[in-house]
């Protein structure tokens, strides 16, 4: 065992700040860390100490600071959110949930909804959080109005228009995508207010995978909402919850099932299991950021190689990853990105790229700012050569005429829990939840819970608390 840094993390029974070790055992590296009162824990970081510091290598960003300062700090992250003056990066996605209801019961969901106990936030109490992001965050201003499942509420035009009317710069949805499919007329007035993108939860291209997670046939709902923000020319973004026997398998048939409906899907964002909220009996669904990329490489049958994709330009070099593609018309990957090339330099800060990438790249092809190849190159200053114009049939001007349309913008994000928490990945955050009395609480905070199912943020009724059960260090094992 060999110690290779130490962090910022917490006691996953009490919250308490507590320092933890990384170390690497057989190549693969772990996270370690002791409560006075509670005992070790011990979870697995990555399979490939190799590829961690290739990741780590690579990653070299700006960042700019919050705009304002809500709290104190007081006593030490998570505690003091937010944001307190300790943290480091301005907001470049505001989370604002307009409610806690669904109507799927998922087997997982971080933010244990049902249809039970709810109030949801009145008009007056959503304008005051869009004023909030207006206010204390750096222009553009980017919201996702989430949940619970927002098309539950009838008044959810209002609500984007309202946005739009207090000057919030890119209003996307996140939805499950069931009322949008059947209610033609509540989409067309969603469409009316101005919604700029829709981000839909899209776990697999089987309805055996949907029905797994809740108990209900879902595929063809997905693809009509496809089918309307097609007609629409509203983007896209499929959002699959990522976990080892339940659709890992598939994330291959995701990924064509994508690159067949560019440039309407825009990107593919994965979203590996992370153990806050409800989640199934036993923790063994946990998957790694590299293992997903394995999967993803073996999928594609190599088209993307795991050396594609390269840190997301967020947090930390661990909180996720990203590949920038282009789609041949017969559904094939061009990747542009590639992690041997090493870092490229930034001309903005992770926020205002950030931002830029919401704004333009996943948005409707209609609507879609003009994103020209050379455009993006000047960002990313390299292609990789077999990659390149050389491929395409055409050559040069066929690839650039290609990049308007068929894009597609493949990424990941390991959200953090109780068990993988570290403090230098939520302090660096820029995904923030605005909270109902006016704060902004990175999301990984924000969704936090215990042990004993209580979140540190997250207001839940009693009734709704799930027991989170400790990982020990034999059960990682199970999962290495
Ligand atoms: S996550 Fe940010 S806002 Fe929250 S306590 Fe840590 S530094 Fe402060
Ligand atoms: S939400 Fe969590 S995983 Fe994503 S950037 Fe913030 S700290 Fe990292
Ligand atoms: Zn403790």
């Amino acid at each position: 065992m060999e110690q290779i840094e130490t962090a910022g993390s917490i006691c996953p029974e009490c919250f308490r700040p507590i320092k933890a070790i990384k170390y690497v055992e057989n190549g693969k590296v772990y996270m370690k860390k002791e409560c006075g009162d509670h005992g070790i824990f011990t979870n697995l970081v990555s399979k490939d100490v190799d590829h961690y510091r290739q990741m780590e290598d690579f990653f070299e960003v700006d960042r700019a600071k919050p705009k304002s300062y809500l709290t104190d700090t007081e006593k030490n992250c998570p505690l003091d959110c937010g944001l307190c003056p300790s943290h480091k990066q301005d907001t470049c996605l505001a989370v604002v949930e307009v409610t806690d209801r669904c109507d799927m019961g998922c087997a997982y969901c971080f933010a244990s909804s049902s249809m039970d106990d709810s109030s949801d936030p009145d008009m007056d109490t959503i304008r005051r959080m869009f004023e909030t992001v207006k206010k204390c965050s750096n222009d553009p201003t980017c919201v996702q109005i989430s949940g619970g499942e927002p098309t539950l509420r009838d008044d959810l035009p209002e609500i984007i228009k309202m946005g739009h009317e207090i000057g919030l710069s890119h209003i996307e949805l996140n939805t499950n995508g069931s009322r949008i499919a059947s209610d033609q007329d509540y989409f067309d007035e969603i469409v009316s207010a101005g919604i700029d993108a829709i981000y839909l939860g899209f776990d697999g291209v089987s309805d055996d995978v949907y029905f797994q997670r809740t108990g209900k046939k879902l595929f063809d709902i997905k693809a009509e909402v496809i089918n309307k923000c097609e007609k629409a020319g509203i983007g896209v973004v499929l959002v699959p919850l990522v976990a080892k026997d339940y659709n890992l398998h598939e994330v291959g048939k995701i990924l064509k099932f994508a690159s067949s409906n560019v440039p309407t899907v825009r990107g593919v964002h994965f979203q590996p299991v992370f153990f806050s909220g409800r989640s199934p009996p036993g923790k063994d669904g946990r998957v790694t950021i590299l293992e997903l990329l394995n999967n993803i490489e073996d999928q594609t049958e190599g088209q993307l190689k795991v050396g594609n994709f390269t840190p997301a330009l967020m947090a930390t070099a661990h909180c996720g990853a990203t590949c920038m593609t282009l789609v041949e018309d017969d559904g094939s990957f061009i990747p542009l990105t590639n992690i041997s090339q090493g870092s490229s330099s930034s001309a903005f800060d992770v926020a205002n790229k950030t931002k830029k990438s919401i704004m333009g790249r996943w948005k409707g092809s209609s609507k879609k700012e003009s994103s020209s190849c050379c455009g993006e190159l000047t960002t990313l200053q390299k292609v990789p050569q077999e990659s390149s114009c050389c491929r395409s049939s055409g050559g040069w001007a066929d690839f650039i005429e290609m990049s308007k349309n068929r894009y597609l913008t493949i990424s990941t994000m390991a959200f953090q829990d109780v068990w993988s928490y570290e403090k230098e990945r939520v302090e660096n955050c820029c995904i923030h939840v605005v909270t109902q009395d006016g704060r902004f609480v990175p999301f990984c905070n924000y969704n936090l819970s215990n042990c004993n199912g209580e979140y540190l943020y997250r207001e839940l009724p009693s009734s709704r608390i799930e027991v989170n059960r400790p990982v020990s260090k034999i059960e990682v094992e199970r999962n290495v």
